[in-house]
């Protein structure tokens, strides 16, 4: 049986029935762009802008009576915005909080839940999780005194694109102290079995963590169910949360009360910080591995963005962004048909994440012959582009669009007018 043609008018039917339809006016769009690269930075929603010009507002009418006074007072800021992330994880409001960055909230909870042991000793990851995170287990591990070449196990990709959960689990052995994986792979967009690999891990005495980069605000999790020791995202992808916004991190409660490995005044227990005592009273909530003061102004904006998320349910999010890079897939294979891509990102549902990600020789021309079109891809060298068609603001037919714009530029060979070399960002 073949399916029917894909055209313009099934995407705007597509459209039509969309429940989420009525969020793209809560975002600043351009109506001339396609922007396909919320997977890397998010788009502004007013509703963030406002939360942002809110706090700005409390210090200039409170000043330092912010912390206590203000509309948002960022005293409690962290605590709360934490706990209004926890719906997006399946985790209870006292096991998360908003601080740091994905580096900085790793180092810390590597530092608090690293322990090597006698002959465990090793931790494990995989050959295709984001540099900064292997920077920094690198670096815990040296910190530890252990050679990274002999302490880091990483997971080896077949085809250099997507890991097998078997591969993964094989490398469980008796010497791995800790584990750590991203949920969506940021390449390929794979999403991994979250729960299947933190139970075999836990078989082996093995304590785990996921980086949530690219899978908090585009799927759902139920990290208290599938039992995960510790997770770290940031905001500025799927969540919104503007450039440089606070990222975030989950203790599963199991674990609240370990004394945090890197403290500082904010790891105290709220009520006992102003005492400024020596002795660190640390919070028995996942706010005690926060370290110093919280950057309140890229903070504010989450806010404002998670309550959106909240009306539009996330459950909503990722049907329709399931059935977005469905579509994508689809018309990978209607249109571009013997243009040279190859998908490297699973086709299955439950194995795919938010973006899609086409290999081509010719990527980085491509990206820019696109760019000049007003689409908005991502390029991550050599030769991938990633395309995330964002629930919250992408129609099916800008999908439709810029699938022919693509098809467009390869049949017309415009793209051959670029240099096939990355940018300084990429
Ligand atoms: C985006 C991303 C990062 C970035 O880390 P920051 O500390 O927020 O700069 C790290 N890891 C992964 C997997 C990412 O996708």
């Amino acid at each position: 049986m073949t399916k029917p043609k894909i055209t313009l008018e099934t995407a705007a039917k597509l459209d039509q029935k969309d429940v989420l339809h009525n969020f793209k006016k809560e975002f600043y769009t351009d109506d001339n762009r396609f922007y396909m690269d919320g997977n890397s930075l998010g788009l502004l929603s007013k509703r963030a802008e406002q939360s942002l010009l809110s706090s700005l507002e409390d210090w200039k009418t409170h000043a330092i009576g912010g912390w206590t006074d203000g509309k948002e007072p960022w005293f409690y800021m962290s605590e709360k915005f934490g706990a209004k992330t926890a719906p997006l994880l399946g985790a209870k409001p006292e096991e998360v909080i908003s601080t740091g960055s994905i580096t900085s909230n790793l180092h810390q909870l590597l530092s608090t839940f690293y322990r090597p042991e006698g002959q465990r000793t090793k931790i494990l990851a995989d050959e295709l999780n984001f540099p900064s995170d292997i920077y920094a287990l690198k670096s815990q591990l040296e910190l530890h005194g252990m050679d990274p070449d002999e302490h880091l196990i990483q997971v080896k990709s077949d085809n250099g694109a997507t890991l097998s959960e078997e591969d993964i689990i094989k490398e469980m052995r008796s010497d791995i102290a800790l584990l750590l994986l991203p949920s969506v792979l940021y390449r390929s967009g794979q999403l991994l079995d979250i729960e299947k690999i933190t139970k075999a891990a836990h078989e082996q005495g093995i304590m785990v963590g996921f980086d949530l980069a690219h899978s908090i605000g585009a799927l759902p999790h139920n990290l208290d169910d599938w039992g995960v020791d510790f997770a770290v995202w940031c905001t500025y992808k799927y969540l919104n949360s503007g450039p440089g916004g606070v990222g975030g991190l989950y203790v599963n409660e199991k674990h609240l009360g370990s004394k945090p490995g890197l403290a500082g005044w904010f790891s105290s227990k709220k009520d006992k910080q102003f005492d400024m005592a020596h002795d660190l009273n640390h919070a028995e909530t996942a706010g005690a591995y926060q370290m110093g003061t919280p950057h309140i102004l890229s903070s504010a904006p989450l806010l404002g963005s998670l309550d959106l998320f909240q009306e539009a349910d996330i459950k909503n999010v990722r049907c329709k962004s399931l059935q977005m890079t469905r579509l994508m897939l689809d018309l990978v294979y209607q249109e571009l048909d013997g243009l040279g891509f190859q998908i490297i990102t699973p086709l299955e549902d439950e194995r795919r994440g938010g973006h899609i990600s086409l290999v081509h020789s010719e990527a980085a021309s491509i990206c820019k012959a696109l760019k000049k079109e007003n689409v908005v891809p991502d390029f991550r060298a050599p030769d991938v582009i990633r395309l995330a068609p964002v629930a919250l603001y992408t129609t099916y037919k800008e999908v439709y669009e810029v699938m022919m714009i693509l098809k467009e530029i390869m049949v017309n060979e415009t793209y051959k007018k670029y240099k096939n070399e990355r940018d300084i960002i990429a």
